[in-house]
């Protein structure tokens, strides 16, 4: 079954009580059990809810898994991933990633003796340099955010199994459309569902998505005990949303190739980072392991006053935090979203003050060429 197809109808058949094509949004708590156990597999909704069921489904199929777990956000998901980690051990995840990924590791699970050495995973030697006798979990994005380095997956589960190690990878930038890690052999995929699965800013969520029993035993039961379960109305909505996942990120696609080329010969622009571009150091790697290259554009201009200025005359690209959403937004990592990186580490890993990151939209393609254009003089 296609992409398309898959993204419309698995795990939703017409609602069994009425017939209903589009699943409802089963807001209970709690469920009728008509003598002591014996019920239909529902007894409380944080533990299992018929809705929250149908997305997960759905959403595993998306992934080529066999099982799903939503989380009432992106963080929530990776924080549920972090806690196959006991005191002792460590894991390595890729230097550039998302900053409350980073928060998480470096400011929070620290204290519970978990240790994290953050490396560059576009180079492999740097992952093998880094593992430890205690090493269990590493964590990838593919790419990143908001440089946009690519890894390869395959080769680093290659590695990981050869080590008997985790790989998770954080697929929130391509969405399964354009790339499958477990496919490539991860273990488990995460996905910020507030982002391109979502789709139209206004949701919060995250998933796990993995094809061993063992790893959904084991995080089913997490769920469960840590409670941050994604609400029946956002598992509902998100269902809706999914259905044109396809459509939407052929255009994303597009519309940030068309971007990309064009800032590539601006004068002012310094360098474009876009795994669509040739000039791309990894851009046979993404064309290798991904269908498309995604909808985030990154660009750096001379010093952080010749950003601010660009940002001040945005019209149709507006400042804001977040990505993946039908309308195009520009943000400054470096004081926004990646603002709790200390400043040494974010330009050691090139994350400069002058650096620009675009979320480019679904609109049409010469309003924002023309956006940007204006912006830039
Ligand atoms: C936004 C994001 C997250 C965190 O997701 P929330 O839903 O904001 O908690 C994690 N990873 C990536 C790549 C993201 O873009």
């Amino acid at each position: 079954m296609g992409f398309s197809t898959k993204a419309i109808h698995a795990g939703q058949t017409p609602d069994p009580a009425t017939n209903a094509i589009i699943p409802p949004i089963h807001l209970t708590t709690t469920y009728y059990q008509e003598e002591i156990g014996k019920h239909k597999g529902y007894v409380y909704s944080r533990s299992a809810n018929p809705t929250r069921d149908i997305l997960q489904k759905n959403l595993a199929e998306l992934e080529n898994g066999k099982y799903a777990l939503a989380f009432s956000s992106g963080l929530a998901a990776i924080y549920a991933l972090s806690t196959i980690l006991k005191a002792g051990d460590h894991a390595i995840i890729s230097n550039d990633v998302y900053g409350g990924t980073y928060r998480l590791f470096e400011r929070f699970l620290c204290d519970y003796k978990i240790q994290a050495t953050f490396v560059d995973t576009s180079n492999i030697q740097n992952i093998e340099k880094a593992i430890q006798p205690n090493t269990k979990l590493i964590h990838i994005e593919s790419p990143t955010n908001p440089l946009l380095s690519i890894s390869d997956i395959a080769e680093i589960s290659k590695l990981c199994k050869s080590k008997k190690l985790l790989l998770s990878v954080d697929n929130t930038f391509m969405t399964p459309y354009f790339q499958n890690p477990l496919d490539l052999g991860a273990d488990i995929v995460v996905h910020s569902t507030t982002k391109y699965l979502g789709g139209h800013s206004d949701l919060l969520g995250g998933v796990l998505i993995f094809n061993s029993d063992e790893l959904y035993e084991r995080y089913k039961f997490v769920q469960n005990s840590l409670g941050a379960i994604l609400s029946p109305f956002d598992c509902w909505l998100l269902l809706r949303s999914v259905k044109t996942l396809a459509v939407r990120m052929e255009r994303h696609n597009q519309n940030a190739m068309a971007i990309a080329e064009y800032l590539e010969k601006h004068p002012k622009v310094k360098k474009v980072f876009y795994p669509g571009l040739q000039s791309h150091p990894q851009y046979h790697i993404a064309k290798k392991q991904a269908r498309g290259f995604g909808g985030m554009v990154s660009f750096e201009v001379e010093n952080f006053e010749l950003a601010k200025s660009i940002l001040k005359n945005f019209k149709i690209f507006t400042l804001a935090e977040s990505l993946g959403g039908v309308e195009s937004l520009v943000c400054h990592p470096a004081t926004m979203t990646h603002a709790s990186i200390p400043k040494e580490i974010r330009e050691k890993n090139g994350l400069t003050d002058g650096l620009i990151r675009l979320s480019v939209g679904i609109e049409d393609i010469e309003d924002l060429l023309n956006d940007i254009d204006q912006a830039l003089k």
